[in-house]
């Protein structure tokens, strides 16, 4: 079963780096004040999804397995 990816929204700081490094899985929402996921299938993103889970600042993003 693939991969899925949880960001906690209330650690979440607003910084968009997640959004930054992998645009296709992660998109602020319209407040701006969280990041969202924005697909369930991962496929072809899980190296950019571990990296904004290692570089989020406040390590909010966590694998669900
Ligand atoms: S990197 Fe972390 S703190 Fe920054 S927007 Fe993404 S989930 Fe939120």
């Amino acid at each position: 079963m693939p991969r899925q990816v949880e960001i906690v929204l209330e650690d979440c700081i607003g910084c968009q780096a997640c959004v930054d490094l992998c645009p296709l899985v992660f998109q602020m929402d319209s407040t701006g004040d969280h990041a969202l996921v924005m697909r369930s299938d991962l496929t072809g993103q899980e190296e950019c999804v571990q990296q904004a889970i290692d570089d989020c600042p406040v390590h909010c993003m966590h694998w669900l397995e």
